[in-house]
């Protein structure tokens, strides 16, 4: 390559190589001003025509999102404005032509999702995955410090795992299966293995006509389970370790891009986190926000905004658990409370206001299953291969929680929508690209 060196736009000087879009293209009489893009930023090229004909005659062509490879060389120019510096071109290479791009920002969200990969080029999208990235690199790293054992685990499976509502049924050659709605028996069935602590990222599905801001069909979990807990609060208390060491990693590595692109401030929780139990909440509903629930009933919508803003303003913290739900809201797997009959060891957690995760410590006795099982109305025999029989050969107390890591970044950088928070959104009406 002589003597040009392979470099990003941000850090070029001297003699460079360099790989870059066309952002914009000034094409003057006697000059032309091209600002290429990468990654690390914007850099102009320079081109004088009268000394670089051939270079001219192939920028001439250029509309937005080319992308070239130069070789030339950065020299200070105090009259540029982007960095005082500029490329003056050796030689140009079009390594790809672009159309005219079918989106602006005048289109409409469905419009950009049709063009995803071109909408993403925007630095603050990027940014969400940066963020994301950072966030679950931080909570892996958790995980790791403490002795977890990532799992992979199939996304099928023979029977519907939770309730049976919004499961999608797949051809399985001859056979019926399902896609999984968490991966709650695969990491239940590592517990029995004696892995102890687990954590599985994985697509989840759910087969549900949801148009608001925080359902898709299709999302990506981040579930902890581990043994050895006697109440749910031994669960909580992982899960708000393993937020603030994410939003630890994320606020070190993005904070201030993301104040400065995004005008958002992550804060890193302090522990613990706030709590409230369903019984608490019951009356704070009718006493303090004049909207009372029956003593049983799960949380709408309203409830869980009325909520929120009451636990934010109280306690001043982006996140609380409500824990100790009745025992009719949550799946069957969920413990019973010995001391309070009709509640549970369970919580919800959330995170401003929406519910980021479900958590509880969990029945692992095979008979007290089986009862909760068909108290569900489930037959608990179409359990049992799959199931129940993890429970039959000795398996220590446990719990554990499933995150929606999709949600938790949208929260997390207050993006209106779960459609913008994903790398590629999947709803209802949206299987493509
Ligand atoms: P919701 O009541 O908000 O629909 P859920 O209680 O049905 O959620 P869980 O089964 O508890 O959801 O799933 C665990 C976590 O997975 C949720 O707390 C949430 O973060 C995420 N999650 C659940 N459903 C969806 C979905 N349709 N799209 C994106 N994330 C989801
Ligand atoms: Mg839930």
């Amino acid at each position: 390559m002589e003597n040009y060196v392979r470099s990003d736009l941000a850090s070029a000087q001297g003699k460079v190589e360099v790989w870059a879009w066309i952002e914009k293209v000034r094409d003057q009489k006697s000059m032309q001003f091209v600002i290429l893009r990468d990654r690390s930023g914007n850099l102009q090229m320079t081109i004088e025509k009268a000394s670089k004909p051939e270079i001219a005659e192939v920028v001439s062509h250029f509309t937005q999102d080319y992308y070239v490879k130069v070789r030339g060389e950065v020299v200070p120019n105090e009259y540029v404005k982007l960095g005082k510096k500029e490329l003056i071109p050796d030689s140009l290479e079009v390594l790809s032509k672009a159309d005219i791009s079918p989106i602006d920002s005048e289109s409409s969200i469905d419009q950009r999702l049709d063009y995803r990969w071109i909408d993403l080029r925007d630095p603050k999208k990027r940014l969400i995955f940066e963020a994301q990235t950072a966030l679950t690199q931080g909570m892996r790293n958790y995980c790791i410090e403490h002795g977890f054992i990532e799992v992979h685990c199939p996304t099928t499976i023979k029977n519907e795992s939770e309730s049976g509502s919004g499961v999608f049924e797949v051809k399985y050659f001859d056979k019926k299966a399902y896609l999984i709605q968490s991966p709650q028996f695969y990491k239940q069935m590592a517990i029995a293995a004696g892995f102890e602590k687990v954590f599985i990222a994985t697509p989840i599905y759910r087969a549900e006509k949801s148009f608001t801001r925080k359902h898709a069909t299709e999302f990506s979990g981040f579930d902890l389970e581990f043994a050895n807990v006697s109440s749910v609060e031994d669960v909580m208390k992982v899960e708000e370790e393993l937020l603030q060491a994410g939003l630890k990693e994320v606020n070190e590595k993005y904070g201030q891009k993301i104040k400065e692109l995004l005008g958002v401030d992550i804060i890193v929780p302090s522990l613990p986190f706030p709590r409230v139990t369903m019984k608490e909440v019951y009356k704070i509903l009718e006493e303090e926000c004049d909207y009372p629930l029956d003593e049983g009933a799960d949380l709408d919508t309203e409830a869980e905004n009325l909520l929120s803003a009451y636990m934010m303003k109280k306690n001043n913290h982006q996140f609380f658990f409500v824990k100790d739900y009745p025992s009719d809201v949550r799946p069957f797997y969920s413990m019973h409370k010995d001391d309070e009959p009709g509640y549970s060891e369970t919580y919800d957690l959330y995170y401003k206001d929406i519910e980021i995760t479900s958590g509880a410590m969990r029945e692992h006795r095979p008979d007290v299953l089986a009862k909760q099982i068909a108290e569900k109305g489930i037959d608990p025999k179409t359990m049992e291969e799959n199931y129940i029989n993890f429970f039959k050969y000795g398996c220590p107390p446990h719990g554990g929680f499933g995150l929606g890591l999709d949600r938790l970044t949208m929260l997390m950088l207050d993006i209106p929508t779960i459609k913008e928070a994903m790398f590629v959104f999947r709803g209802p009406d949206r299987l493509n690209p």
